[in-house]
């Protein structure tokens, strides 16, 4: 703790001043255009490796980067993607995975997890992550194998955060665009699901022009 309240007095008698006017004018309202949303793994820090500043982030954290789908009940990431979505307008939507991430290491292996019930309970919402991992890719080691899942739970994520009203709508409309993320905090690389590629690849050689909208329906006769 020592070291979190000399570090607050060394921004407020430093760093503060350096950025007063950024914090004035946020005193007036935020407009990020992007929600990220991510793990609560204490070695991602999404402002850092974006080099963005107050009020460019809306960002929502959970073990495990988990979006419970709608139905699920009045969960906190339900309401918090609402607000973005609706109040503030966010343009781009980025869920991101980590590696090394111990909530998929949870998913792979739940029997593990027995000291820990709600731990347990929370990762059910990735249980689709273990399966596919399960019947798609069981010839792999277990350190391919948790890559696998980091990257497949962002996908599964993106189809939960897809089932949302607000997020189904915007999408239609062309106001919202998904991205599915992985961060190798080790090296620092940001690896982008491509829909065409159907792969993740560097983010720098991704277009976002093709992000993941669901295009609104040519009126048609049935
Ligand atoms: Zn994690």
């Amino acid at each position: 703790m020592l070291k979190l309240i000399t570090g607050l007095r060394h921004f407020q008698s430093h760093l503060f001043e350096s950025h007063r006017a950024l914090f004035e004018r946020l005193g007036e309202g935020q407009s990020p255009e992007v929600l990220f949303i991510t793990c609560s793994d204490s070695r991602i820090n999404p402002n850092l490796m974006t080099n963005t500043a107050p009020g460019d982030l809306f960002i929502l954290r959970n073990a495990g980067n988990i979006i419970p789908p709608h139905g699920s009940g009045n969960t906190g990431e339900a309401a918090t993607i609402e607000f973005a979505v609706t109040a503030l307008g966010v343009k781009d939507i980025i869920v991101c995975g980590h590696s090394a991430c111990g909530a998929m290491k949870g998913v792979l292996h739940p029997e593990n997890l027995d000291s820990m019930p709600a731990v347990k309970s929370w990762l059910s919402f990735a249980d689709a992550t273990r399966r596919i991992v399960n019947e798609n890719y069981a010839h792999l080691e277990e350190e391919d194998k948790l890559n696998v899942a980091i990257q497949e739970n962002v996908l599964v994520q993106i189809e939960n955060l897809r089932t949302l009203p607000s997020v189904a709508a915007g999408l239609v409309a062309g106001k919202l665009r998904i991205h599915g993320w992985t961060y190798k905090f080790q090296t620092g690389e940001v690896f982008c699901y491509s829909q065409e590629e159907g792969q993740f690849l560097p983010a720098v050689d991704v277009d976002y022009d093709k992000a993941q909208t669901r295009p609104k329906m040519a009126a048609s006769a049935i």
